[in-house]
């Protein structure tokens, strides 16, 4: 057996070591843009440069709406977000160019939401790669890709590398 990394891990341990740089309080989510076997971009959630982040400024805290079915019985749950932060995919898309992504992959910590989702569908990327589900908008985000013709796949046996971890307020 060789104890050398499989590509999935490879390229996940390096988004969550990206996903440390981020200073939001809340959440730190890490994306890398991989061509064949090449490392592209790195990017991870964070305000716009030169703008105070969460450390400094707090997060800035928007409240949401999530519905949740549990049993056939439907409740409305409120959940409270950062919107300082542009996302890890949203940044990644902002640093490279349109050549580079099509037809590569994206390896990011979480899954998508549907913004960012969204504008990966539109991206050139033909692959996502995503370890820690984010199940509010899994739904309509898996038939998006399905729509879309992206690969749209979780690594649930992966384990990010020790340190890179930090709690997640949901
Ligand atoms: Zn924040
Ligand atoms: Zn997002």
């Amino acid at each position: 057996m060789s104890r050398r990394k499989d590509w999935d891990t490879y390229f996940m341990d390096i988004a969550y070591m990206a996903s440390t740089r981020s200073q939001c309080l809340r959440r730190h989510v890490g994306a890398v843009l991989v061509q064949g076997k090449k490392l592209l971009g790195t990017a991870y959630n964070g305000a716009p440069m030169g703008v105070p982040d969460c450390y400094e400024a707090g997060c800035m805290l928007a409240e949401d709406y999530e519905v949740r079915i549990e049993n056939g019985q439907e409740s409305v749950i409120k959940k409270q977000r950062c919107i300082r932060t542009i996302h890890a995919e949203q940044n990644l898309l902002l640093f490279t160019d349109r050549i580079d992504r099509e037809g590569s992959s994206v390896y990011v910590t979480d899954q998508p939401c549907w913004t960012c989702a969204n504008m990966l569908a539109n991206s050139g990327v033909k692959e996502i790669v995503y370890h820690r589900p984010y199940p509010k908008d899994s739904e309509k985000v898996s038939l998006l890709m399905q729509t879309r013709g992206i690969i749209f796949r979780p690594i649930p046996s992966y384990e990010p590398p020790p340190n890179t971890l930090t709690e997640i307020i949901n």
